[in-house]
């Protein structure tokens, strides 16, 4: 199994000193509160690279071999109505990983959003219909 760290637990910033460096046992901790986004999620921010973050970005890639590029469109395509199955075989990821990703995505779906309305210009009604696929395990089709 992989860990996954807790939100604010590690900086997400790969070119930091201290990235992915957990907060338990440091005497001198990276990670400190830094307001809230309008959305009222916790901002957090890196003393080291004074990046700022919110709890939930990053989380999902943590210690994934997969780079969080990757994984972001895989998720954008599959909003965009590509099959699991298809996309598997393109991509050369297994199923189940996908699926994993998937789930884990739609717990960390607020933060999640925003990245891929943005940065792969994915549409809100695509997002609900993929949070909707995952929230039925899978067993309806995406549309
Ligand atoms: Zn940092």
């Amino acid at each position: 199994m992989e860990q996954f760290a807790k939100p604010g637990d590690f900086c997400p910033n790969e070119a930091c000193p201290d990235y992915g460096k957990l907060q338990d046992g440091q005497t001198q901790r990276n990670i400190r509160k830094y307001g809230k986004t309008r959305a009222s999620v916790q901002r957090y921010q890196c003393q080291t690279c004074h990046r700022t973050f919110t709890g939930t970005t990053g989380t999902i890639f943590f210690r994934k071999r997969t780079p969080e590029h990757e994984i972001l469109e895989t998720l954008a395509l599959l909003a965009e109505g590509s099959r699991i199955s298809s996309l598997s075989r393109a991509k050369g990821f297994k199923e189940d990983t996908i699926l994993a990703w998937l789930r884990e995505a739609a717990q960390h779906a607020e933060a999640l959003e925003e990245v891929l309305m943005k940065d792969f210009k994915i549409k809100r009604g695509q997002l609900d219909a993929l949070w909707a696929y995952v929230r039925n395990k899978g067993e309806k089709k995406l549309p």
